[in-house]
């Protein structure tokens, strides 16, 4: 097993670098909220055992609270009613959670327009540019919106009408769906849709066609800038949940460096 040796190697070295696309999880991390009609998610929270005093003289533990879609997370197709017979996030093949990432890069256009949507033209534009979309491989999507996670409201940004955050077309939702051997897509932003999907003819469309066709969903990603257009393979790592729609998750790129 030489490439595993080298790998190890290039690792150790820094020929292979490690880029951490998490982001950090704490009491503040952003999470999304629903209409007020609809149940809502829990933050992460430390809840501690003891630090050293009466409660555990040699030791400091917490028990946590938080959703299972809060934070860099996993969603797994069970968590759409259009994947309801599919993958639990326990239940999905660990081979399945590595994979060659391409990276499309709509940064300048979603500062131009938070509304910014992904459309199928971009994706073949950039098949034109960097070849096919890799089979078993995971879809980055760059909006440049993860400089905005250390604060809740600019992450939301969110007015009378609701959220204003990039996103994917409807067309484009099911042509990745339809047209692509991807494991899943990856986004900045809090969920895979867009801010305004719930507005979408159908409402939010990447969730459904993503779970529809046992993809995943990765979201509130960072460091998205670091990765090149292809070449880096992610590792996505969410806990086993026995019957969980998803996950907090740590989320790695290996990127190959010159030097
Ligand atoms: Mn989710």
């Amino acid at each position: 097993m030489t490439a595993l040796t080298d790998l190890a190697t290039a690792v150790g070295t820094g020929h292979v670098e490690v880029i951490d696309l998490t982001a950090p999880l704490h009491s503040d991390t952003p999470i999304l909220q629903l209409p007020q009609q609809f149940g809502q998610t829990e933050p992460f929270q430390l809840h501690e055992i003891s630090r050293y005093d009466d409660r555990g003289p040699a030791w400091y533990w917490n028990n946590i609270t938080t959703g299972e879609h809060t934070g860099t997370h996993f969603d797994a197709p069970v968590h759409w009613v259009t994947g309801r017979d599919g993958d639990d996030v326990a239940a999905i093949a660990p081979s399945r959670l590595i994979g060659p990432a391409a990276v499309v890069d709509h940064a300048a256009e979603s500062a131009a327009d938070p509304d910014f949507l992904l459309e199928v033209e971009h994706l073949e534009a950039w098949q034109a540019e960097h070849g096919p979309l890799p089979s078993g491989g995971w879809l980055l999507y760059r909006t440049g919106w993860d400089a905005r996670a250390d604060d809740p409201d600019a992450f939301a940004n969110a007015d009378a009408n609701g959220p204003h955050t990039p996103g994917i077309s409807p067309t484009c939702a099911r042509w990745i769906a339809e047209q692509t051997d991807l494991l899943g897509l990856g986004v900045e932003t809090v969920g895979t849709d867009a801010g305004a999907a719930p507005t979408f003819e159908p409402p939010f469309p990447c969730h459904a066609e993503l779970a529809r066709s046992g993809k995943y969903g990765l979201t509130s990603l960072r460091n998205l800038d670091r990765l090149p257009p292809t070449g880096a393979v992610v590792i996505a790592a969410p806990l086993p949940i026995v019957g969980g729609s998803g996950s907090p998750a740590r989320v790695l790129a290996l990127v190959e460096r010159d030097s």
